[in-house]
């Protein structure tokens, strides 16, 4: 029925020009797929990297359609697919599928299955009028929603609270959260609303104070002096988590870390870092990362009726 219809896209022609509004053909939902009519679609810092060609998909999705913060209304169900409706509200998150066979598939950690697919990357994303999900990954929204400020959280925010469950954070912990971007914000107030007491560092004294505003008990500014006044801590943060996409942390990191914390990546950081075997064996921290996190908790994702594993 939708066969040939024309929507608009912001379509990426070239990497690092300007995207390019057009028009190209209306997805057309596949088995245990929707087709989504968009109402709002965050800009997240990883559009930015594919966007300048620092991620490159073996194939380029065609068309290459950026965005996995989308959040809109279901208009088609594709076959098989059940515990959906017409007209409901939902999110489309980073993955689009996984390989449903791996161990990480198979232990319900599907953001480290190697071999994942996400919107904007491998298939088309949400920076379009309408865009296909999967139902094993789209997310289920309450009606009542503001599709502007939900759009991010379905990037920005489910990382920011997979890093701090990666980060295994109980109430009355110290946590050190480097970077007050989106993510380090996002992280801030889902952090202190845990029961954590959260010291925020970046290099904005603007966006220091908004994390104040949000719960931070502390504040340092990311400045020359930041490693010597962190190790003079006492006594240091059970979790340091960073959301800063740079290795001029690291050092701030290890400085703040008390003897078994935890250090989580979970910003993009393509660059090493130094690390001094001898000091893991001292201080028994241990060191994980992060990206985006499964939404989970949506029952009716789980519902895809044709029962087989993504075809990747
Ligand atoms: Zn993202
Ligand atoms: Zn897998």
């Amino acid at each position: 029925m939708l066969k040939a219809i024309l929507m608009k896209a912001a379509v990426m022609t070239a990497h690092s020009e300007p995207l390019s509004v057009t028009c190209v053909e209306v997805p057309q939902p596949g088995e245990g797929q929707i087709l989504i009519k968009l109402r709002a679609c965050g800009v997240c810092h990883s559009d930015v990297h594919i966007w300048k060609a620092d991620f490159v998909p073996p194939e380029a999705p065609s068309p290459f359609i950026l965005g996995h913060e989308g959040v809109g209304t279901i208009i088609a169900l594709g076959a098989g697919v059940t515990g959906w409706d017409v007209g409901d509200p939902v999110g489309v998150p980073w993955l689009h599928d996984t390989c449903g066979r791996c161990n990480e598939c198979l232990d319900e950690a599907e953001p480290f299955c190697q071999h994942q697919r996400a919107h904007g990357l491998h298939v088309p994303g949400a920076f379009a009028e309408y865009v296909v999900a999967d139902t094993r990954f789209a997310v289920a929204l309450p009606a009542e929603m503001d599709p502007v400020t939900t759009a991010p959280i379905m990037c920005a925010g489910v990382t920011a609270y997979g890093a701090i469950r990666r980060a295994g954070l109980k109430a009355g912990e110290t946590c050190a959260i480097f970077g007050c971007g989106g993510l380090g914000l996002y992280a801030v107030q889902i952090a202190t609303r845990l029961g954590a007491r959260v010291l925020a560092i970046d290099s904005s004294p603007t966006k220091l104070e908004i994390a104040r505003r949000y719960g931070a008990e502390w504040i340092d500014l990311a400045d020359a002096g930041l490693v010597e006044r962190l190790a003079g801590y006492d006594p240091k943060f059970h979790i340091c988590i960073n959301f800063a996409p740079t290795t001029a942390t690291w050092d701030a990191m290890v400085a703040a870390v008390r003897p078994r914390g935890r250090i989580v990546a979970a910003a993009m950081v393509s660059k090493p870092v130094p690390l001094n075997q001898e000091w893991l064996t001292a201080t028994g921290v241990t060191i994980t990362g992060n990206q985006c996190r499964h939404p989970r908790g949506n029952a009716r994702g789980r519902r895809h009726a044709c029962g087989k594993a993504a075809g990747v």
